[in-house]
């Protein structure tokens, strides 16, 4: 079987981050470059959707064990798994380099402490255990996500 390849981007705040295979689970991302605190690293885009629709496609996302659906409000979410952007990939972490911050419906990952070259990036998901799904932030987190 072929390796997936590490991928660099630039992000549209113009910081250079890395997709690969992650310590934690699956894809991550990792910091290109030293990453100053409080930068907006990348987006998390995806395609804008209703509760109701959320509801019914993290149902189906969760059985494979993933979680796509970013919380904008009670009434909108962003599906990062339909025209999503790397920060997709960003795993979850109780005590991550990174945090989210939603600005109207835009929604940003940002550096919560400076981040060396090379570390991964986590920030908390806070989906306080909706998806049933156990934490591997490190390996006696008893935690759900
Ligand atoms: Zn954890």
């Amino acid at each position: 079987m072929a390796q997936p390849r590490a991928r660099v981007e630039v992000t549209e705040t113009n910081v250079r981050i890395i997709r690969k295979r992650s310590k934690i689970s699956g894809w991550g991302v990792y910091a290109a470059e030293p990453i100053n605190k409080n930068k907006r690293i990348v987006r998390y885009g995806g395609e804008k959707i209703s509760a109701a629709e959320a509801d019914r496609r993290e149902v189906k996302y969760q059985k494979k064990g993933q979680i796509w659906c970013f919380t904008l409000n009670r009434r909108w979410f962003r599906d990062g798994n339909v025209d999503g952007t790397t920060a997709r990939f960003i795993n979850h972490s109780c005590k991550g380099n990174c945090y989210s911050e939603v600005v109207g419906d835009i929604v940003w990952i940002r550096a919560s402490k400076n981040i060396p070259k090379g570390d991964e990036l986590s920030y908390d998901y806070n989906t306080e255990g909706e998806a049933g799904m156990r934490c591997r932030c490190h390996p006696e987190c008893t935690n759900k996500i």
